[in-house]
């Protein structure tokens, strides 16, 4: 299988830098992580602009803002409810261990737990808040990582997230190569990589073991 960091030379020749993780702050991440589960970008930005003009883009204004206030600010990304008590929750959770300083001097795997813990944060959301948010050297699996990786290889199945971990840990490791691989295969999933992939177009298709072309019977 072809080496993840010659994926990333030829996506990031194709699709530039992303610039990822765009926020102000680092809660603003954090924010934007649960918000962005199941929605387009778009809608987590009209909600953070709102909490932005609100003056609630902060832990300890967020954890005692009335929840219904909350959700007026994220009606637009679709399971609003859900989604502004999870952010209270998430709120108070900073609030209660101390703020981000704090969350920051603690070991990856115990800061990655106490995220699992949190309504509605699961594996991907906890790792993309500790990459963006918290400069850890972890990989986000994704659907685009999954689908990219297993066509890629050609395989039938998708790989184990250990098996994902280890592909692109065997050749990238620093923290900025991987928060630009999680936004450049991203990219590639929604230009080239779909679920009805454009391989004629796609700058892997010569590496690729499940490339078709459109002259393919
Ligand atoms: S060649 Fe096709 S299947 Fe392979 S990575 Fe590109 S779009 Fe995906």
């Amino acid at each position: 299988v072809i080496e993840c960091n010659r994926v990333y030379d030829a996506l990031l020749a194709e699709h530039g830098r992303q610039q990822w993780w765009p926020a102000d702050e680092r809660f603003e991440i954090l924010v934007g992580a649960l918000l962005v589960q199941r929605t387009a970008w778009r809608n987590v930005e009209t909600a953070i602009v709102e909490l932005k003009r609100r003056e609630l883009l902060d832990a300890a204004i967020l954890a005692c803002t009335p929840v219904a206030v909350i959700e007026e600010c994220v009606r637009r990304t679709g399971f609003f409810r859900a989604k502004a008590s999870r952010l209270t929750k998430l709120a108070r959770f900073v609030v209660a261990m101390g703020g981000l300083a704090a969350l920051d001097a603690m070991p990856t795997a115990t800061l990655r737990r106490l995220l699992l813990d949190l309504d509605g944060i699961g594996p991907e959301t906890a790792d993309a808040i500790l990459l963006y948010a918290f400069d850890r050297p972890v990989v986000v699996v994704d659907t685009y990582l999954r689908r990219l990786a297993r066509r890629l290889a050609g395989g039938d199945s998708e790989l184990a997230d250990t098996e994902l971990r280890a592909w692109v840990g065997e050749s990238i490791g620093e923290t900025p190569a991987l928060s630009e691989l999680h936004a450049l295969v991203v990219a590639h999933g929604k230009a080239f990589c779909r679920k009805e992939p454009l391989c004629n177009e796609c700058p892997m298709q010569a590496s690729c073991r499940s490339a078709v072309s459109v002259s393919d019977p």
